[in-house]
C-alpha cells in the first residue's frame, strides 16, 4: 500500500512539473509567432509604403525623362529643318527611324518619334505607316496646342495591333519662337511594367498603374494592359485608400495588403499588393523553427524533470510516508504496543489485598521506569534505531499510568503530573527528530540532551517517591545492628546538623542527659532511622513558617507503655493537622486539605511509619490546627 502510494506521489510530482514546462513551451511559441507576425505585419506596412514612394518617384522620373528626351528632340536643328521646309520628308523619316533605333538598342522602348503638323496630322515618323494619321482631336494635342507646353497622355493608347503606348507631344518654336509644329514621342506602355519589376519588395508583391481612366498601364500580368481595372471589386476604393493607409482587399479569394500612390505627375495611380498570407507564412516558419527548438527542449526537460522531480520528491514522500505510520500506529496503538508491553501482566496478578495491589502498581510502574531509561540511554547515542522502542516503553508508561489512576488516588494524578512533563517533552523531542525536519546538528544535539535532561528529572522523581517507599516494603530484614543510646543519638544530632547547615531555618536540636549519656542500647537500622528522622524533620519545615523555629527532641521515655525507650519527637509551629484526619495521615497517599498548596506525595509518613513498625514501634502524631504538630516515635532499648 504503501509503495503504490509512494509511486503515485512522486508520478503526480513529475507529471506536474512537466505539464508545466509544456505549457510554457506551448504559450512561448504562441508568443513568439503572435509578436513575430506583429512585427512582420508592421515591417510589410512600412516597406510597402517606403517601396511605394520608391516607385511614384521612379515612375514620375521616367515621365519627366520622355518629356525631357521629346523636348530635347524638337530643339533638334532637323526637325526646326523640316518644319521649316529646309528638310526633306525622306531625309526626316530617316533621322526619326535612326534615332529611335538607335535608342531602342539600349532598351526597347520606343514604339515611335514623329513630328505633327500645326493642324494636327503626323508628317514624319520613324514608323511609316504613322504618317497621314490625324491627331488633332486628342487631349494631349488640344492641351499642347492650348498651353503650348508640353503634354503627356494621360491615358493609354490601345493601337490596331493591340500594342498599348503612352504619347509626349510637346510644341517645336523657330529662332523667333513661334510654333511651327508639334514633336511627339511614344513609348510601349509595358515599359512601366518591366520598370516596375524593380520595386518589387517581396516574392509576392506585386504593382498596377492606373490612368486615370481607370485603363490599366501596367500589370504584371501584361494581358491585362488597357483593361478596365475593377478596383478589386471595391466601390470606394479609390476614395479609402491613401498614402498612409491600406485595404486588405480579396483577391482571386486570397487576401491581399493594398497600397496606393497619384503620381506627382499626372493623375495615374500606381497600386501595390502583397498577399497577407506571405507575411504570416514568415512567422509560421520562425515558430515552426520554435516549435522544433521546443519539442527538444521538452524532450530534454522531461528528462530533467524526471530526474530533478525524483530528488525533489523523495524527501516529501518520505515526509508523507512518515506522517502516515505515526497515524496508522497511533490507530494500531492498543493492539500493538500493548501486546508487546515488557511488564508484568496485570490481569495475571493474583488477588490480594488493597495496599499489596498498590504495590503491585509501584513495582510495575518502577519496572517500566527503569526500562524506559534504559532505552533512553540506548537511544541518545543511536537515536533512529532506538527510537520504536522508545516510543514503545513511553507508551507504556501511559499505559501504566492509566491502570493506577482508575483506582482513583490523588497521587497518581500529582505524580502523573511531575511525570507527565518531562515525558511529554521527551516525546516533543523525539518526534521532532524522527520527523526529520530537524537536520540542523546543533540542534539535534540539543534535542538529544533534552531528552536526557527529561530522563534524569523522571529518574530522581522515581528515586525519591517509588524507589524508596517500594525498598521499604520489600526490604523483609532491615540491616540492624545495636548501638549505646549516646552513640545513636550523638549519630543523629551530627547527621542533622551535617543535613541542614546549608538551610536558612532554625532547626533546634534538645538532646536530654538522660540519653545523652545512657549506656542502654538499642538494635536498629541507623540509616532507616535517620529516614524517619529527616522526613519528620522536613514535613515540620514544609508545613510551617520560615521564621518558625523546628526542635528535634531526644529523651529516655519513662512514661511509656514499653519497658525503656527512647523517645524522639519533632515539633512544629506551622499549619496543624484537624483532630479528624491526624488517624488518616500515616495512610499511604493520604494529605490533608490544610497542606494541599504544598507539594507532596503523602508517601513520607507511611514510610516511616513502615520503617517503624518493623523496629517494634510506630508513629504517634498530636497535632492542632493552625497552632503546630509534634510527632512522635519510641525506639524500645534492649537489655
Ligand atoms: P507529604 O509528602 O504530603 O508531606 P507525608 O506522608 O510526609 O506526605 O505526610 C502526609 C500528610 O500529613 C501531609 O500531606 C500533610 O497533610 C500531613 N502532615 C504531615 N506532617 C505534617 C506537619 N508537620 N504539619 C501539618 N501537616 C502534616
Amino acid at each position: 500500500m504503501i509503495l503504490k502510494h509512494k509511486m503515485t506521489l512522486k508520478h503526480k510530482i513529475t507529471l506536474m512539473i512537466n505539464i508545466m514546462l509544456i505549457i510554457m513551451v506551448v504559450v512561448s511559441i504562441k508568443a513568439i509567432f503572435n509578436q513575430s507576425s506583429n512585427i512582420l505585419n508592421d515591417e510589410a506596412e512600412t516597406s510597402m509604403n517606403a517601396q511605394l514612394d520608391r516607385a511614384n518617384e521612379n515612375v514620375t522620373l521616367l515621365l519627366k525623362n520622355i518629356v525631357l528626351e521629346t523636348e530635347k528632340l524638337s530643339l533638334n536643328q532637323n526637325v526646326e529643318n523640316y518644319f521649316q521646309g529646309d528638310f526633306g520628308q525622306k531625309q526626316s523619316d530617316q533621322f526619326l527611324t535612326d534615332l529611335m533605333e538607335l535608342k531602342n538598342k539600349e532598351r526597347p522602348v520606343y514604339m515611335d518619334l514623329f513630328l505633327v503638323s500645326k493642324e494636327g496630322t503626323i508628317v514624319s515618323a520613324a514608323m511609316a505607316e504613322a504618317v497621314g494619321i490625324d491627331v488633332s482631336g486628342r487631349s494631349y494635342f488640344k492641351n499642347a496646342v492650348i498651353t503650348q507646353a508640353t503634354d503627356t497622355s494621360d491615358i493609354i493608347l490601345s493601337r490596331a495591333d493591340n500594342t498599348q503606348i503612352v504619347i509626349t507631344l510637346t510644341p517645336t518654336e523657330n529662332g523667333d519662337g513661334e510654333v511651327i509644329g508639334y514633336t511627339g514621342i511614344a513609348i510601349f506602355a509595358t515599359y512601366f511594367s518591366d520598370f516596375l519589376e524593380v520595386f518589387e519588395f517581396h516574392d509576392d508583391s506585386e504593382y498596377i498603374i492606373v490612368d486615370s481612366f481607370d485603363k490599366i498601364v501596367s500589370h504584371p500580368d501584361k494581358s491585362l494592359i488597357s483593361s478596365e481595372f475593377d478596383n478589386f471589386g471595391l466601390q470606394s476604393f479609390k476614395n479609402e485608400s491613401n498614402a498612409e493607409d491600406f485595404i486588405i482587399a480579396n483577391i482571386k479569394g486570397a487576401e491581399y495588403i493594398v497600397m496606393e500612390r497619384i503620381l506627382d505627375f499626372n493623375e495615374w495611380r500606381i497600386i501595390s499588393q502583397l498577399q497577407v498570407d506571405e507575411i504570416y507564412s514568415k512567422s509560421r516558419e520562425l515558430s515552426y523553427t520554435v516549435f522544433q527548438i521546443g519539442v527538444v527542449f521538452v524532450i530534454i526537460a522531461l528528462g530533467m524533470g524526471v530526474y530533478i522531480t525524483d530528488i525533489v520528491s523523495k524527501p516529501i514522500v518520505e515526509i508523507t510516508e512518515t506522517i502516515n505510520r505515526i497515524i496508522e500506529e497511533e490507530e494500531n496503538y492498543k493492539t500493538t504496543m500493548i501486546n508487546k508491553l515488557p511488564l508484568e501482566r496485570l490481569t495475571h496478578r493474583p488477588e490480594s489485598n488493597e495496599k499489596n495491589m498498590e504495590l503491585e502498581e509501584i513495582s510495575n510502574f518502577r519496572k517500566a521506569i527503569h526500562g524506559f531509561k534504559h532505552v533512553l540511554e540506548q537511544g541518545a547515542t543511536n537515536f533512529d534505531i532506538e527510537y520504536k522502542q522508545l516510543k514503545l516503553h513511553i507508551d507504556a508508561l501511559y499505559h501504566e499510568f492509566d491502570n493506577v489512576n482508575s483506582r482513583n488516588l490523588e497521587f497518581i494524578s500529582t505524580l502523573s503530573h511531575d511525570i507527565r512533563t518531562p515525558l511529554t517533552l521527551i516525546k516533543g523531542y523525539a518526534r521532532g527528530l524522527e520527523s526529520g525536519e530537524v537536520t540542523n546538528e546543533e540542534m539535534k544535539k540539543k534535542f538529544k540532551s533534552g531528552i536526557v535532561k527529561s530522563a534524569n528529572d523522571i529518574e530522581h522523581l522515581i528515586y525519591t517517591v517509588l524507589d524508596f517507599a517500594y525498598e521499604v516494603n520489600n526490604s523483609k530484614t532491615f540491616s540492624k545492628e545495636t548501638y549505646e543510646v549516646s552513640v545513636f543519638v550523638d549519630h543523629v544530632k551530627f547527621e542533622i546538623e551535617q543535613l541542614y547547615a546549608q538551610i536558612d531555618r532554625e532547626i533546634r536540636i534538645e538532646i536530654d542527659e538522660s540519653v545523652a549519656f545512657s549506656k542502654k542500647q538499642v538494635h536498629l537500622d541507623l540509616m532507616n532511622m535517620n529516614r524517619v528522622i529527616v522526613n519528620l524533620i522536613n514535613n515540620s519545615l514544609k508545613y510551617s513558617e520560615v521564621d518558625r523555629e523546628v526542635i528535634l527532641k531526644l529523651k529516655m521515655d519513662v512514661d511509656s507503655d514499653m519497658a525503656d525507650s527512647v523517645l524522639v519527637e519533632v515539633e512544629d509551629f506551622g499549619i496543624g493537622i484537624r483532630p479528624e484526619e491526624i488517624e488518616n495521615i500515616t495512610n499511604m497517599f493520604y494529605r490533608t486539605e490544610a497542606s494541599k498548596d504544598k507539594k507532596g506525595y503523602g508517601l513520607g509518613l507511611y514510610v516511616s511509619d513502615q520503617i517503624l513498625i518493623s523496629h517494634g514501634s510506630k508513629l504517634h502524631v498530636d497535632s492542632k490546627l493552625n497552632k503546630g504538630t509534634s510527632v512522635q516515635f519510641n525506639i524500645p532499648v534492649i537489655d
